[in-house]
């Protein structure tokens, strides 16, 4: 689809007056402090923390009665939890966790699907002040133990099947996790009955004076080597959230929110909790897995206004195109956003066809802490774009000069790396226990974001590919070296490569070369098991989907596996500078 067209809004056509108007983009200066005069802070000027925002200043509101947290279960199972419910189970769980030990900074683990417990507990250890780290799910136990070992995690609240496929066996790995709370379960040996636990506790508890800067959140990322990385975000980010809830995705008083994200990733969190209840907007969580049925229920039964989703969603729907969204009331429907990977130009225009209103993009990353980039309610959409920097957001294209340095380009559509100027609030404060890392993010006063972009002459951003190796598989991100060192763990494997192989659902798939060890003849019953192998550690989001035997992998000078090459290959594109490449596949 060409880049000239643009799905142009007109704000009579628009049901609702945009929060933020397109021209506020353009050059005005933005005051952070005006931002953060928006939320409420502690009560005689303890500070500012994210839950205080989230629950307890709307629970002593008018609306306290209102609904918070709308949630169904897999089975259809409905429960609605006002924001003084909210208050109330939120404030059982900081006391149970300050009788657990836990003090304020003890990290607090997460590991469960989308369920009320998850909400509960998030926002009651941050009013304790200890610091959450949300797991997803759906990993399986190796990426789960470096990411409790890595992020020294005091207590972990699961459910029990989770518990016993995933974590039981790794606890001798783990000192440091003295609790593990099952949210389902009575308690077996070593854990502790979730429910036993609240029952006990007071439902009273006042907020700790919490300094903006202390630490809130913990969320794991992937980068090309190393481990994963914790990415450190303080209280201050709830400012972020709160704001860009209202801009970027044009939360109203009244709205029925939906993100689709799992709180396990970042989007999930910030938006999937923080956002809408800082907003005093009804959010609800569905524990369904993906499917189009599913989602078009839940549009219209719980008459969802605004709707967080994702490309990999999207393009499923259209997979089945807009028969099954025939005879179905979708009135309630005003505002759709996507985030998490490239949006095709096709999936914006689908969204008018099916739902009579494009999908507005929007780009940020979990370092970023809250929407950085976006195509507002009021702002006309350039399909293919992610649209705009948000007030308060500078962004540059940059190429590195080869010395260490960078230089601004100030071309329109020329590819370069996106460049943010620091200074929001949600911005990450460091990669915990990896400061070398987290400071060459920063050349020259501007953030790298490891995209590569380009920015035209309407000022509108449009996403070109990473600049690293990174994997974007249905919207999760999966670090190479995590799925290599896997691989690797099983006896046959020498050496082995992960590359992000195009895919018309998922984006990306994870695809893995593997060169065997003397000894080992390639065959499908090998494949089958590597494949096994993987899966069984990593779980289905991270582990290859597709492996290939090599005999030998591309390596540099240096020893380091070629994956460009092997990437380059797979796709039939041209090899570029092989000028580094000391041995070859063939
Ligand atoms: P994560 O930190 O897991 O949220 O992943 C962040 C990465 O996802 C970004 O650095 C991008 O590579 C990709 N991403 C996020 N949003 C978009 C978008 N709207 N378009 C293209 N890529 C995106």
């Amino acid at each position: 689809m060409e880049r000239g067209r643009r799905i142009v809004k007109q704000l009579e056509g628009l049901r609702m007056q945009p929060n933020l108007l397109g021209e506020a983009l353009d050059g005005r200066p933005f005051d952070w402090g005006a931002a953060r005069a928006l939320l409420d802070g502690l009560p005689s000027g303890k500070g500012l923390n994210i839950a205080h925002e989230a629950v307890d200043r709307h629970a002593s509101g008018p609306n306290g009665m209102g609904t918070a947290l709308r949630w169904i279960g897999r089975d259809g199972t409905r429960r609605v939890l006002s924001w003084r419910d909210l208050r109330t189970e939120t404030n059982r769980f900081a006391n149970a966790l300050r009788r657990l030990g836990l003090k304020e900074g003890g990290r607090v683990f997460l590991l469960a699907g989308r369920i009320p417990e998850l909400y509960v507990a998030t926002l009651g250890a941050l009013k304790a002040k200890c610091v959450v780290c949300p797991l997803f799910s759906a990993f399986g136990p190796e990426p789960i133990a470096t990411r409790l070992e890595i992020g020294e995690a005091e207590i972990l609240i699961t459910t029990a099947t989770l518990y016993r496929r995933k974590v039981e066996a790794l606890r001798p790995r783990l000192p440091l996790l003295r609790h593990v709370v099952l949210v389902d379960a009575a308690a077996v040996d070593g854990t502790l009955d979730w429910h036993a636990l609240m029952t006990e506790a007071d439902p009273v508890f006042e907020i700790p004076p919490t300094d903006p800067e202390d630490m809130a959140l913990l969320h794991f990322t992937s980068g090309t080597t190393g481990k994963p990385k914790g990415v450190v975000h303080v209280h201050q980010s709830v400012v972020m959230h709160h704001v860009t809830g209202r801009t970027a995705l044009d939360l109203h008083p009244g709205d029925i929110f939906w993100c689709s994200a799992d709180p396990g990733w970042v989007t999930g969190t910030s938006y999937g909790m923080i956002a809408p209840l800082t907003n005093g907007v009804t959010n609800v969580v569905v524990e369904a897995e993906f499917d189009p049925q599913t989602w078009y229920d839940v549009l219209e039964q719980e008459r969802i206004s605004v709707w967080y989703t994702a490309p990999t969603a999207i393009r499923m729907m259209m997979k089945l195109g807009t028969e099954p969204l025939r005879g179905r009331d979708l009135s309630s429907l005003r505002f759709l956003a996507s985030v998490g990977e490239p949006l095709n130009p096709e999936a914006v225009v689908w969204g008018v066809e099916a739902f009579g209103m494009p999908f507005h993009d929007n780009w940020w990353q979990t370092e970023t802490g809250g929407i950085m980039i976006a195509n507002l309610a009021a702002m006309d959409v350039k399909p293919g774009s992610m649209g705009k920097p948000l007030p308060g957001i500078e962004a540059a294209i940059v190429q590195r000069d080869g010395q260490g340095g960078i230089a601004l380009v100030d071309a329109w559509m020329v590819p370069g790396e996106l460049a943010l100027k620091p200074g929001w609030p949600s911005m990450m404060r460091g990669y915990l226990h990896e400061e070398a890392r987290y400071k060459k993010c920063f050349v020259g006063g501007w953030y790298l974001t490891g995209d590569l972009a380009m920015r035209d002459e309407d000022g509108y951003f449009w996403f070109v590919g990473r600049a690293d190796d990174v994997i974007k598989s249905s919207g999760h991100l999966v670090g190479p070296f995590e799925v290599e060192s896997t691989l690797m763990e099983h006896p046959a494997v020498a050496e082995a490569a992960v590359i992000g192989k195009p895919d018309p659902t998922a984006g990306e798939i994870v695809k893995a070369f593997v060169a065997l060890k003397p000894g080992h003849e390639p065959s499908e019953a090998l494949r089958r098991e590597l494949l096994g192998h993987a899966r069984k550690r990593l779980g289905a989001v991270v582990a290859p989907k597709e492996i290939d035997f090599r005999l030998n992998l591309p390596k540099t000078r240096s020893g380091k596996i070629m994956r460009r090459l092997l990437k380059a290959r797979e796709l039939g594109l041209p090899e570029g500078d092989l000028s580094t490449l000391e041995s070859d596949e063939r």
